[in-house]
């Protein structure tokens, strides 16, 4: 679990959230399109890589630490047989930074064979756990995926698949987008908020479940749709199609913003809205809220590509005179700013990540946009840099509002002491990151870019009050959580 600032005890910054996947085919084996489709969610999660199938018989599995590519040999894709599987990237956020908490994770059972792989976080994992250790389960990791497991597996000893799901929903809280194998079966299940994202798709001999539709497009395969929050699917086992049970049903969903600002693919197609859509629109509103003209308009790459090309637009169609210009190129062998340990190695991974172009900055006013700020160091390295480069102003706009608390919900932003923008007004943070000017994204306008009602989205980070309920924070709905109300068959529990 969380160290109950947003951060884990584990990991010193910032993690991704995982991504999951789970193929039900007609009579090919499922270990090639799972790997492919994990390749495509690699950004997802770095840290492990790992899939189970089912041959009809008997599990097959291979889990290791590190990159997709790293993972496997193609030995080890031979060996998982079986038309049936899920897979799992990982960044932990929840649990130890070590090969216990890789996913998916697997349990035997009296009633047959689970495998289950998790994105998201769930709130109250101490409390089930405590309870299940009671009842005698034995857990080999501290991650919350292993409580989900062990819940699952107790009710499937007394109730079919369905109902069993439906009795671990109405125990677990907090985000989780799964895709589990029960023996041969694959399904999804994306909790009742739907925070994290999950789709399914069709492909010519079965269907796929993922937690980005690039994933999907990566198989060749048609979104058919988003698993609906509350929804289990069930993957019929010959790849002909798949069952839906709406489980549970909430007033309001609570949608990760974050997942459309900065997580997710801009290729996928999360909730409805294209991500690069979505990240052009909210550049449009930057614009509308807060454009300045200057002579140049530049990304910080890639974060801030489609909010920059947005905002150059609209000042465009405003006739403002202002270029877009790529002027800052990336080295992409560079891992991400935050994998480095300290402060100190962060700051030099954005000096080795990203160098302007001199001439479009030297002697000019620059606009640079970026998509968020967390700790603030990447905004202070590049005006910094610009300056030094002969930048005459540099004016920065965020595609997001202000991060003033962490993430409990799978996405380990930063702790809260670490956060700039915790306890800093707009313009002490201006002053720290030495910017001529800064300004922030409105809450409104993400709302509005996403086509969604504020209540129906996760703004933890960006308003401290959160959809769920969590110790020592303060929510912004009723999370009552009434058990289980019905909408289906099976409202007769
Ligand atoms: P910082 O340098 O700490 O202010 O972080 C802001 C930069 O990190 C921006 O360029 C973002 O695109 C990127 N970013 C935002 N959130 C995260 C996250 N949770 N993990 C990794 N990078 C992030």
């Amino acid at each position: 679990m969380t160290d109950g600032r947003g951060g884990t005890p584990d990991s010193d910054g910032p993690t991704e959230k995982c991504g999951v996947v789970g193929v039900a085919l007609d009579d090919r084996p499922a270990a090639r399109p799972l790997y492919y489709s994990l390749y495509a969610l690699q950004h997802r999660g770095q840290e492990s890589a790992g899939i189970v199938t089912h041959d009809g018989f008997q599990q097959h599995d291979h889990v290791e630490m590190g990159l997709v590519g790293d993972a496997f040999e193609p030995d080890d894709i031979e060996a998982l047989s079986g038309a049936a599987g899920i897979g799992h990237v990982r960044y932990p956020t929840a649990g130890s930074v070590d090969k216990s908490c890789a996913q998916p994770f697997t349990v035997s059972f009296k009633s047959g064979s689970l495998a289950l792989s998790h994105n998201g976080n769930l709130v109250n994992a101490d409390e089930i756990r405590d309870e299940l250790a009671g009842l005698g389960h034995a857990f080999t990791s501290d991650g919350d995926t292993e409580v989900i497991a062990h819940d699952l597996a107790r009710n499937l000893l007394e109730e079919d698949l369905v109902r069993a799901v439906k009795r671990t929903m109405g125990r677990i809280h907090g985000s989780y987008s799964l895709t589990i194998m029960h023996d041969d079966t694959v399904l999804g299940v994306r909790d009742p908020e739907g925070n994290r994202p999950l789709c399914i798709g069709e492909l010519e001999d079965g269907y796929v479940l993922a937690s980005e539709s690039a994933a999907i497009d990566t198989l060749d395969g048609r979104l058919v749709r988003d698993v609906k929050p509350g929804e289990l699917v069930v993957l019929d086992e010959d790849g002909s199609g798949f069952e839906s049970y709406q489980l549970v049903e909430r007033a309001n969903t609570a949608h990760c913003f974050f997942e459309h600002v900065y997580f997710a693919r801009p290729d996928s197609k999360i909730d409805g809205s294209l991500v690069y859509d979505v990240r052009r629109e909210l550049g449009r509103h930057l614009w509308a809220e807060s454009g300045i003209e200057t002579d140049v308009v530049l990304p910080v790459p890639d974060s801030g590509r489609a909010f920059a090309s947005g905002y150059a637009d609209a000042a465009d169609e405003d006739g403002a005179e202002t270029e877009f210009a790529e002027g800052l190129m990336k080295n992409r062998y560079v891992g991400r700013t935050f994998i480095m340990p300290t402060q100190d190695e962060r700051e030099r991974a954005v000096r080795l990540k990203l160098n302007p172009i001199k001439s479009m900055v030297q002697g000019k006013s620059v606009t640079l946009i970026d998509d968020s700020i967390v700790r603030g160091t990447t905004s202070t390295q590049l005006i910094a840099l610009l300056k030094d480069c002969g930048a005459e102003e540099v004016h920065m706009r965020i595609g997001a509002p202000p991060i003033v608390a962490p993430c409990y919900m799978g996405i380990d932003m930063a702790t809260r002491e670490e956060l700039i923008a915790a306890d800093k007004t707009t313009d002490e943070i201006r002053e720290e990151i030495e910017a001529d000017s800064l300004s922030y994204l409105s809450i409104d306008a993400v709302a509005n870019a996403l086509d969604s009602a504020k209540a129906d989205l996760c703004l933890g980070c960006v308003t401290g009050e959160y959809p769920y309920d969590i110790d020592g924070e303060t929510t912004d709905r009723d999370v009552s959580r009434p058990e289980i109300e019905g909408s289906s068959a099976l409202a007769d529990d």
